[in-house]
């Protein structure tokens, strides 16, 4: 399912550990139109103004999931409201000067930000 042109819900909600561990990571729907917000205003803009495609290391993650990861334990990532992707020169700079964002985090080698 997409949630934007270049977004879809399969790379949002995939997961090494949930694979491994078994968890199903089920998503409501509530929180889908979150992840369809953080696509639209964010991931889509910054796709469009850097011109490359944007890889997602973490996106939704549910309860036992985030818990699993050692994710905080109000994380955005349980909403639908947050991504990792991978970080790029830039990119941290044009999502603080130019895209919403309620969260947006320096990870080093990637790039929390939340909507
Ligand atoms: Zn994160």
């Amino acid at each position: 399912m997409n949630l934007s042109p270049h977004f879809t819900l399969e790379e949002m909600l995939h997961s090494d550990t949930a694979e491994k561990k078994k968890i199903e990571n089920r998503i409501n729907a509530a929180e889908v139109d979150n992840l369809v917000r953080l696509c639209t205003k964010v991931l889509e803009p910054l796709r469009e103004h850097f011109g490359v495609p944007i890889k997602i290391n973490s996106g939704f993650r549910c309860r036992d999931l985030n818990d699993a990861v050692k994710g905080a334990d109000n994380s955005y990532h349980t909403k639908g409201r947050a991504v990792d992707i991978p970080m790029h020169p830039g990119w941290l700079a044009y999502i603080r000067d130019h895209l919403p964002h309620t969260e947006l985090i320096n990870e080093g080698t990637w790039i929390h930000v939340a909507l």
